[in-house]
């Protein structure tokens, strides 16, 4: 119970914690269940990393890829996580997520504003690996209209600025081809112009895009959803702390531009702070290639500093401490931004395209460029020795950039300047030019080039089996390859100056490691036991996949999957068959 007098008192069903995947999934299902339901978010408007990811979840089996005829048994997708697992493999958990996840897209898509599109032709990461799947086993949140939001749609935070085009998100696949493609293919042209030209006027008449993609499109569709099933969301509302009646969490204190409010919360409190990218003590604990926690450049959300994780353990909870890797890893680069902060970039797009190559600073490849943003960054933290920074550069010619463009660099027509004169991009005329630009060793970097490319004709990565991989190739460009005459649709020559680098630092798209919970995501104390009234969702709930990254999308495929869930244990309610 509260020691002292709140400003104000407020009573809900269920009050959440946190506005992104994790929070506003169990939010809605839990309003669909009757139950009445408070969001509180730290920030000043909601959808946290959420809102600048991909949107893309890992739930096999669902129905649009059933419907497409791509049927598995669960075996399939359980064994693959079995592999890929290893000892961290918990089945019961794996199994209750793999059965409830098509049961999750079918309530969202038929009771909600949420719509999906398939990934039917998306690979998991790892193809090497017994039943990995060609595709089937993803969704993404469609485009979704912001004006749907009503007033509220000042209230959802943009996309990430750096990786938009005037504000406008791009939806990968099909539409990242056409921006891709714009100035070599007149359809793709068109198609980018009418897309310009709608935003434009989006911004005229509403101040910003009103076509919403990926992982903005899915917190619009949560949200919207959740607000017409009669949820608050409270924004600048930050959790401080937990209140209790004896073992049981009742609620939580807020702090909101009103004042202290205590929120009691008859069915439960969910905690989905998303993790601990920012919270520069725990990073230092879990990350052992940021020794003080300042090493690691998360591209999560800045608000999620791990208040979720705190506020579990207050409560008893305990954070897991043996996942393989305790975040999800990501290549990072740091963007100036005008006011002399950073933003801090994930490569997840240009590394498997035909004509880039990653090199520490002798010069040297260490892996498989277009392998995951997990894998990369694993093999750079091995490959650095001890003491040295985790760096690396990504070098391309000029062609590459003008293509394809390097991180936040965007490609032609966009201008190039301003990037090379804030210092993100380096030039050389000629490779040793750019090697002395970066710091990197000229001959190794000179040597490395002349081997590649020599490689690119045979197809065939010698060193690091670039472009051997189903995800390897769909991450590359068949078609340009193609057209080029270069077998590998991840290899191309870097071989006309001027030469552009970008540095890569270690960094993560958010954190794996959480609080312990058991299939139901309640909260599980130091014996083992579910602490009364207390869930954890998104990030704050300790990642199923123990460190491990078997594919895009598992940490929002979780995320929504075990919010479901968390609201039906909530509110009592069986799971539906
Ligand atoms: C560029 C990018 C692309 C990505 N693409 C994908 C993808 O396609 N698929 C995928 O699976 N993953 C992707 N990720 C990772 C994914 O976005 C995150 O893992 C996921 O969004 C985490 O969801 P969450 O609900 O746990 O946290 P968030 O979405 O970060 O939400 C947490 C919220 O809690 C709030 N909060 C923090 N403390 C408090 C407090 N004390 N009180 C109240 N609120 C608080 C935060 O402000 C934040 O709004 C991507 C990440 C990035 C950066």
């Amino acid at each position: 119970m509260s020691e002292r007098s709140p400003d104000t008192a407020l009573s809900c069903d269920l009050l959440v914690i946190g506005s992104g995947a994790g929070g506003l999934a169990a939010a809605v299902t839990a309003a669909h269940l009757g139950l009445n339901v408070i969001v509180a978010e730290k920030d000043a408007q909601f959808g946290g990393t959420t809102a600048w990811s991909g949107g893309w979840m890992w739930l096999p089996r669902n129905p649009l890829a059933v419907e497409a005829g791509i049927t598995e048994p669960i075996d399939e997708p359980l064994a693959y996580l079995r592999h890929e697992l290893g000892d961290r493999f918990d089945e019961a958990r794996a199994r209750t997520f793999l059965e409830a996840a098509p049961r999750m897209v079918e309530f969202f898509r038929s009771k909600t504003a949420l719509r999906f599109i398939d990934g039917n032709a998306i690979p998991d990461f790892h193809g090497r690996t017994p039943h990995a799947a060609l595709g089937g086993r993803s969704l993404c949140a469609a485009p979704f209209d912001g004006r749907r939001l009503g007033g509220r749609i000042a209230d959802l935070k943009p996309a990430l600025p750096e990786t938009t085009l005037w504000g406008m998100g791009i939806a990968s696949g099909a539409e990242l081809r056409h921006f891709l493609n714009a100035m070599r293919q007149p359809a793709s042209f068109w198609y980018v112009t009418k897309r310009v030209l709608a935003h434009w006027k989006d911004l005229l008449v509403h101040r910003r895009g009103m076509r919403l993609v990926n992982g903005n499109a899915l917190v619009a569709a949560l949200a919207t959803s959740a607000l017409e099933a009669g949820v608050q969301i409270r924004t600048a509302s930050p959790a401080r702390r937990l209140l209790r009646d004896g073992e049981r969490v009742t609620g939580a204190v807020l702090a909101t531009p009103d004042g202290t409010v205590d929120v009691h919360a008859r069915c439960g409190v969910l905690l989905a702070c998303g993790g601990f990218p920012h919270d520069s003590a725990r990073k230092a604990a879990l990350l052992p290639h940021a020794p003080t926690g300042k090493e690691h450049w998360s591209a999560a959300s800045p608000g999620n500093t791990g208040d979720g994780l705190r506020l579990g353990e207050s409560a008893g909870g305990q954070v897991g401490t043996t996942a393989l890797q305790a975040a999800a890893l990501a290549p990072v680069s740091l963007v100036p931004r005008p006011d002399g902060s950073f933003a801090h970039f994930p490569h997840l797009i240009e590394r498997a395209k035909p004509g880039l190559i990653m090199v520490r600073a002798n010069g040297q490849r260490f892996t498989n460029e277009a392998d995951s943003y997990h894998d990369v960054m694993q093999a750079l933290i091995q490959a650095t020795p001890a003491g040295q920074p985790v760096q690396a550069w990504l070098v391309c010619d000029h062609h590459f950039m003008r293509h394809y463009g390097l991180g936040a660099a965007k490609p032609a027509p966009m201008p190039l300047g301003p990037m090379l004169a804030n210092g993100y991009v380096k030039r050389g005329r000629t490779l040793p030019e750019l090697a002395r630009a970066c710091g990197i060793a000229a001959d190794g970097l000179e040597r490395t080039v002349q081997r590649y490319n020599a490689m690119v004709s045979t197809g065939k990565d010698a060193d690091f089996a670039k472009g051997e991989t189903p995800y390897n190739r769909i991450q590359g460009d068949a078609a340009f390859a193609a057209e080029r005459g270069w077998p590998n649709p991840c290899m191309g020559p870097v071989e006309r100056g001027p030469f552009y680098a970008v540095r890569i630092v270690a960094g993560s798209l958010g954190t794996f490691a959480g609080l312990q919970v058991n299939a139901s995501a309640q909260v599980l104390d130091a014996t083992g036991q579910p602490i009364p009234g207390l869930y954890a969702g998104g990030n704050d709930m300790d990642s199923m996949m123990a460190g491990h990254y078997p594919a895009g999308g598992i940490t929002l495929g979780p995320a929504m999957t075990f919010g479901w869930i968390a609201a039906h244990h909530a509110a009592g309610h069986p799971l539906p068959l």
